[in-house]
């Protein structure tokens, strides 16, 4: 058991199923490790000050709590026997600040019309940054609001958030300002990402010659504004680029990329989500915190991201939302040695859907990842893959208590059942929220 904090302890949870994901030590679990789950039968969290003060063996716990406290009849208990206790959930991809739906699209693409042909005839993400421009800033800033709330609801306590329906200066910083409005006033903890290489806007995509390398040099001009923004104050800020088919190339990503990096900014990549241009392999050699997506992603290019150390996030609910059968495969990354975190991918295109649970079950059955590996890969490897390892993504000492309670007494049952929400109860920072 570990402990700290002088702090009086005012809630425990007792008698829980913990998976910890801790082992003490930092960083994502890979290869053979990646199904490690601390687990601890009998267990029990102290929560004092909004952090994780004592977790372990419910014995060890109660001792420290009566050590601690004066008295312990002012302690908060929750009997969480039967349930299964997770780090709270981290979903590390979204797309949370749009407008208007793409409703019609979806039923466009039912009867054949490809996601890729939208995108050329200025639907897609082109539609969804006209309705997101349109938008007045409090419009926006609620909307995110609800989906946060939505996520919470899910059991999710940290969520990576990405601009990118703007696609100029001015739209992407007020986009920044949204998520940073909107995370302010919200109880879960937000994780900024700046997209502005999402697509080719319409006014650099004029005929004869398409003028990308404008475009790809106006990105690299926001990004000194992007790095000086207060949301990078208070945690890490990541650039990431759309690097497929129908978005840029790996030359675009490349420039983009290496620009972010010198101005201080984490990195990821969408990569291989429909072609493999080679993303991959420029996610690790420039040292990538996550490469995102990875369904057309090679052996050589996973053993790479297992060398760089770059979490490999796959999106199962964008392959389904896609209509499609061809999912990343997890199993692979892991044989490889690839750290995997599994994210809902959010967004109003292609995975229009909070439920990462739903995510889990997906990545167990055509990702191939064993229970425990995608249990790892929305809690311990989904943080690392937005630069909180450290602060999120594990049942520790010194953390912010963030936990859900689910509805079962068995880890397989989390992925074996499917469709439902398996949150029972959320903390956040101490604080039921659910
Ligand atoms: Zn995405």
């Amino acid at each position: 058991m570990n402990t700290a904090d002088p702090l009086s302890i005012h809630l425990v949870l007792d008698h829980a199923t913990l998976l910890t994901m801790d082992d003490g030590r930092p960083g994502p679990l890979a290869g053979a490790r990646q199904g490690e789950l601390g687990r601890v039968d009998g267990g029990a969290i102290a929560v004092a000050g909004g952090r994780i003060t004592a977790v372990g063996p419910r014995d060890e716990v109660w001792r420290f709590v009566e050590a601690r406290n004066e008295r312990t009849d002012a302690v908060d208990v929750l009997d969480a026997a039967g349930r299964v206790v997770l780090p709270g959930l981290v979903d590390a991809h979204t797309h949370l600040v749009w407008a208007g739906t793409r409703a019609d699209e979806f039923e466009a693409r039912l009867t054949g019309t490809s996601y890729l042909d939208l995108l050329a005839n200025g639907g897609g993400i082109h539609a969804t940054v006209r309705a997101t421009r349109a938008a007045s800033f409090d419009d926006l800033a609620a909307r995110m609001t609800a989906r946060l709330d939505a996520l919470v609801d899910h059991g999710v306590t940290t969520v990576e958030v990405k601009t990118g329906y703007g696609l100029t200066v001015d739209e992407e910083m007020r986009h920044l300002d949204v998520i940073a409005a909107a995370a302010a006033a919200h109880p879960a903890h937000v994780v900024p990402t700046f997209l502005g290489a999402h697509a080719l806007p319409g006014a650099y995509a004029g005929e004869p010659t398409p003028d990308r390398g404008a475009f790809v040099r106006a990105v690299i001009d926001m990004l000194p504004r992007v790095a000086a923004h207060p949301l990078g104050l208070n945690g890490p800020l990541f650039c990431d680029v759309f690097c497929d088919a129908g978005a840029f190339d790996v030359a675009e990503t490349r420039a983009v990329l290496t620009a972010a990096k010198a101005a201080g900014l984490g990195l990821k990549v969408h990569s291989d989500e429909f072609e493999n241009l080679g993303a991959t392999a420029l996610a690790a050699e420039l040292g990538a915190t996550s490469a995102d997506h990875l369904v057309a992603t090679t052996p050589a290019e996973m053993a790479a991201l297992a060398k760089s150390g770059t979490v490999a996030v796959l999106l199962p609910l964008t392959t389904i939302g896609l209509g499609s059968t061809h999912f990343a495969d997890g199993a692979a990354f892991v044989r490889h040695g690839a750290p995997v975190a599994l994210a809902s991918d959010w967004n109003p295109g292609t995975a229009p859907c909070p439920n990462l649970w739903l995510a889990l079950a997906i990545g167990t059955r055509y990702g191939r990842l064993s229970v425990a590996e995608a249990l790892v890969a929305v809690t311990r490897n989904a943080a690392c893959a937005v630069g909180r390892d450290g602060v999120a993504g594990r049942l520790a000492v010194g953390r912010s208590a963030d936990a859900v309670l689910t509805d079962s007494d068995d880890p397989r049952d989390l992925a074996y059942g499917f469709g439902t929400n398996r949150a029972v109860r959320v903390m956040l920072g101490g604080r039921w929220v659910r």
